[in-house]
């Protein structure tokens, strides 16, 4: 009763024939993986490992420390520093899961010539708009919160819930939670509490997940957090912030790899803002990251698509730019009037 968009049963009927067997099997989330991405690979893993099979979670690159405690995270490779065995574990693999992305330029240009070139079979799990049909299996459902409830739903499709595990569950729980913003998100639903009951029975320790997750600030991180907050720029007319993080900021306050993650909503908890950005300047990769947020109908997956060469949901998107901060933040500025009338039609009125 909990499924609300699924594979056909040919489809769940022949992925159950597949699995009957021992497979190699390499799982990947997109590059920068957060908690979903890394969450349901190892959820799959751990699924996977209990049926028997040799599953190997290939990552395109690191992912933030806050989420290194998940179990099974040590057994992670990154294709980018351990290139040789994510190579040879993808060789060897007859079945490759492709989770938390759509399309496969989301795993970086390296990773994603090595997805190319793979003649096995594909399963895709995923919860973006648009999926590119590169997979011989595709679950795609737009509007479940996460791809962690989406594997719920996978393992719920093959009828054998009763398998999950502490392990599973902790890694799907921290999934959902993440997604949903800790359940708080529009696309949080009672099937969503309904899963998130069963995974706290099936032995995710909710409080503790929330402390490793979210009460592990460094001093630094929180600087760079008031930093963020004191760049914030209001345009209140076009219900709009936009909080700016330059690479020196970064550098002052030692940054590492997800210290930002999050920082964009603060915009959007401001009364009255519907839209909000955040552009991070990263000067190694001559680039300037950007993620959006939106309350509402203003659809910052289309705004992103459309002028930032990224896309994402409606209510939360991202984006790049390879020219200047400054410039990035002038062609910003310059776009939004274009867009008052949905703006300021969006939301509550
Ligand atoms: P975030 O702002 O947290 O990095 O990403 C928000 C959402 O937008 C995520 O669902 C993510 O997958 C998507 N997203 C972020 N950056 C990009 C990008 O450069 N391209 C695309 N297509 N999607 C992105
Ligand atoms: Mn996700």
């Amino acid at each position: 009763m909990y499924i609300r968009s699924r594979m056909n049963l040919a489809e769940i009927k022949e992925i159950k024939e597949l699995l009957t067997t021992k497979k190699n099997i390499v799982i990947v989330p997109h590059k920068n993986p957060d908690g979903d991405a890394i969450g349901a690979c190892l959820a799959m893993y751990h699924y996977l490992q209990l049926k028997g099979h040799a599953a190997t979670v290939v990552s395109p690159n690191d992912y933030p420390n806050f989420l290194k405690w998940l179990p099974g995270s040590n057994n992670v490779y990154k294709y980018d520093t351990q290139n040789r065995q994510s190579v040879t574990a993808l060789d060897e693999a007859s079945i490759v899961f492709l989770l938390d992305f759509n399309a496969l330029h989301r795993v970086g240009e390296d990773m994603q010539h090595g997805l190319e070139d793979y003649i096995g079979t594909f399963i895709m799990i995923d919860h973006h708009q648009q999926p590119d049909l590169v997979a011989k299996y595709l679950y795609s459902d737009i509007s479940i919160c996460s791809t962690c409830q989406m594997v719920y739903h996978f393992i719920e499709m093959l009828e054998d819930t009763t398998s999950i595990n502490k392990e599973i569950a902790t890694c799907l729980y921290t999934g959902i939670m993440t997604d949903t913003g800790s359940f708080r998100f529009p696309s949080t639903t009672s099937t969503t509490h309904r899963i998130i009951a069963n995974l706290i029975e099936y032995g995710a320790d909710n409080s503790m997940i929330y402390n490793k997750v979210y009460d592990t600030n460094s001093y630094s991180k929180l600087q760079l957090l008031g930093c963020a907050l004191n760049n914030m720029v209001m345009i209140d007319k076009l219900k709009t912030a936009y909080i700016t993080l330059s690479q020196d900021e970064l550098n002052n306050y030692n940054y590492e790899k997800g210290d930002t993650e999050g920082i964009v909503n603060y915009g959007l908890s401001v009364e009255g803002i519907i839209f909000a950005a955040i552009f991070i300047e990263d000067v190694d990769q001559k680039i300037v990251k950007i993620s959006f947020r939106s309350k509402g109908k203003f659809s910052v997956n289309e705004f992103a698509r459309k002028h930032f060469d990224g896309g994402g949901h409606d209510n939360a998107a991202g984006g790049k730019s390879i020219v200047s901060i400054d410039a990035t933040i002038s062609k910003f500025l310059n776009l939004l009037p274009k867009y008052k009338n949905q703006l300021l039609k969006s939301y509550g009125e």
